[in-house]
């Protein structure tokens, strides 16, 4: 009695010599078929030609190669531009704050252009920072300086240097006294990510609106700081536009300032770091964005690590 369903299968690769001199690549399953008595009555071998496959794996990874270095062309080509408008820009704005400082002899409508000039040179001074740091982290040239930090004190920190927007657009941050929690990161960055979700939540915020911050620790040893606005919320279908860099989910003329590439910068980051960044949203109540960071262990000293180059 033969019983199929009792074959044994396994596969090997073959490296085949063709009657026309070529070399073929192939698949050899090999079924063992069993009489009841498990006595081996048989075998049957399949051999699949895999050719195709072989050429189609050849063809991606040139394509891989290909997006790999068209990729850190664009980031050496960012970085080089960044550089180069920087200098020029530095000293556009350098001369326009003079003429703003010896404003006497200036006319009214002459100092209002000067004031358009210092506005529009820091957003753009603000745009090729950002693109620098963005062309920095994407080709993995972001020296990361992880160790054990007070998670609280950055946010303490990050508060302080949101308060002045805060209190511009009359928005009452809540922030509960939280215990010291020690995570694992670079402080510094750590910081920029807060600063950034931070300012978010005030400039997508309604004049008079609320923003209240929370510490708790959730699974995996990851700390989490939670950041909610009673802004304008965000629809479900722009969820996936919002961690793309220069993606703005505002109205066509929005006049709120912003660059589109502050959270792909700060997702990247959070990382790097071994955390996270993700929000739930409902459009017309508000949003609540999260960073998740290691939590530090009681093993983990100061010296917990000393540079770190994020990987290319
Ligand atoms: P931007 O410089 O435009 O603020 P970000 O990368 O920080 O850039 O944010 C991308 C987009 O995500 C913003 O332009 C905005 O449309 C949306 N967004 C971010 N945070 C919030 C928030 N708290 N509430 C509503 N929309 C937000």
């Amino acid at each position: 009695v033969l019983l199929p369903g009792d074959s044994t299968n396994r596969v090997f690769a073959l490296q085949l010599r063709h009657a026309s001199g070529k070399t073929l690549f192939a698949h050899l399953s090999l079924s063992m078929i069993r009489r009841a008595d498990d006595a081996i009555a048989g075998m049957v071998f399949n051999v699949v030609d895999t050719e195709l496959e072989q050429v189609a794996q050849r063809e991606l990874q040139i394509f891989r190669d290909e997006a790999t270095r068209a990729n850190s062309a664009k980031s050496a080509f960012m970085s080089r531009m960044s550089h180069e408008l920087r200098t020029p820009l530095n000293a556009v704005l350098g001369f326009a704050q003079l003429l703003q400082i010896d404003n006497e002899n200036l006319k009214p409508k002459q100092n209002e252009g000067i004031n358009h000039i210092l506005a529009g040179g820091d957003h753009l001074l603000r745009l090729i920072e950002d693109v620098l740091d963005f062309s920095r982290i994407d080709s993995g040239h972001t020296p990361l300086n992880l160790q054990r930090f007070s998670l609280v004190q950055e946010m303490q920190t990050a508060l302080s240097m949101v308060s002045l927007l805060a209190e511009k657009n009359r928005i009452t941050i809540h922030s509960p006294a939280a215990d010291s929690a020690d995570v694992i990161g670079d402080p510094h960055r750590s910081r920029q990510i807060l600063v950034n979700l931070l300012s978010n939540a005030i400039k997508y915020n309604k004049p008079g609106g609320t923003i209240a911050v929370s510490i708790s620790t959730v699974p995996d040893l990851m700390t989490r700081i939670c950041i909610k606005d009673s802004g304008r919320g965000i629809h479900p279908s722009d969820r996936a536009r919002l961690f793309e860099p220069f993606e703005r989910v505002v109205e066509p003329h929005c006049r709120i300032e912003g660059t589109g590439i502050g959270l792909s910068i700060c997702k990247k980051l959070a990382g790097l770091m071994g955390g996270s960044i993700d929000f739930d949203s409902e459009v017309g109540i508000g949003s609540t964005f999260w960073f998740d960071i290691p939590t530090a262990s009681a093993t983990d000293c100061e010296s917990f690590a000393g540079d770190a180059t994020t990987p290319a």
